[in-house]
């Protein structure tokens, strides 16, 4: 009897200018242009990206993408919860957990029998703001490698957490401003240090108070968090949070000798740290280490991996290692993120 051939991935899932596109669903995933029909994977910048006509994503990703773009979040939003499944032109779609930040979604694709999961950024560490990464069987996973080399593995978070604790207790006249991406890390941060007991108010620089206030409308407890330009004094022993980019420049005048700190997996490396002048690294990461990647690619058993956004060569290396197939995709517009 013929056994047919199944249809490779390439035939209906390929990147083209614009990003990631299903032939046969009409849609991109992740699109960096403006296209007809997206879905997006969360709302940080390099994924959820302005002026697509209609975009498939979260509830909680589409609030983030109007508070970020306004009206240039796109034409026609449409969210759907975790696990619903869509048809769309030949295939069905379903989001899926990815643990990565709120609303955060792997992009589950059923397709002639055949199914793809594109994993947006994910992490499988817990993380008290956003559902838990979902193990998805699959034929072929498409993976982030952001931290794809096996130098990167992160540190516990409490352990992270009591370091800065430890920092407050030794430097009380000392305002430790905490350098963090905005979108995520700030609030999991705040989460973290309120599961350590830290219950002072916590003083977030302007650009973190609208995510923040939407965290905490959608029932994430941040405790007290106040805006800096609400302090009255120089905020000695405190914690601020601001954007990497304010660690050390003008706007931290204003704070009491601030001990620099930056929660990010890119503290791993030591001369990134030196660079930036951080006193205090803390590896905390949204995304998955290097063992917990190779454990991901394991527990999804698919037999084919395609790598994207980072350090795709190790991660293809080691895939081909374990019997996959594997292979870089190029896509367009995915930078390191300021995780
Ligand atoms: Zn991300
Ligand atoms: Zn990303």
């Amino acid at each position: 009897m013929h056994i047919s051939e199944r249809e490779p991935f390439e035939s209906w899932l390929r990147p083209d200018a614009s990003g990631l596109f299903c032939v046969p669903g009409g849609f991109h995933v992740d699109p960096h242009r403006p296209v007809p029909r997206a879905i997006v994977t969360h709302g940080h910048s390099d994924h959820a990206r302005p002026g697509h006509d209609a975009v498939l994503a979260t509830p909680e990703t589409l609030e983030i993408m109007r508070i970020r773009l306004g009206a240039a979040a796109g034409g026609q939003l449409e969210a759907t919860a975790y696990g619903v499944p869509h048809r769309i032109g030949d295939v069905t779609v379903t989001l899926v957990p990815a643990g990565h930040i709120l609303g955060s979604a792997q992009v589950v694709i059923d397709y002639k029998g055949q199914r793809a999961v594109v994993s947006g950024d994910y992490k499988r560490r817990h993380d008290p703001t956003c559902a838990p990464f979902e193990v998805v069987r699959c034929d072929l996973f498409i993976t982030e490698a952001t931290f794809g080399l096996p130098v990167f593995r992160h540190e516990p978070d409490a352990r992270e957490i009591g370091r800065l604790l430890v920092s407050l207790a030794d430097f009380p006249e000392r305002t430790h401003q905490l350098g963090a991406y905005g979108l995520g890390k700030c609030q999991r941060l705040i989460v973290l240090l309120r599961q350590a007991g830290y219950d002072r108010p916590i003083w977030l620089h302007g650009a973190m108070v609208s995510i923040s206030q939407l965290y905490q409308r959608l029932g994430i407890d941040l405790g007290d968090v106040r805006p800096v330009s609400e302090a009255t004094d120089r905020l000695a022993g405190e914690v601020v949070i601001s954007p990497p980019s304010a660690l050390g420049d003008r706007w931290s005048r204003r704070l009491a000798d601030p001990v620099t700190a930056f929660a990010s997996g890119w503290m791993r490396v030591r001369g990134r740290a030196r660079q930036r002048g951080v006193e205090l690294p803390l590896i905390i990461s949204d995304h998955v280490d290097w063992p917990e990647l190779m454990q991901t690619i394991e527990e999804t058993e698919a037999g084919e991996i395609w790598v994207t956004h980072g350090r795709e060569e190790a991660v293809v290396y080691r895939a081909r290692q374990m019997g996959r197939r594997a292979r870089a995709l190029a896509l367009v517009g995915r930078e390191d993120e300021a995780e």
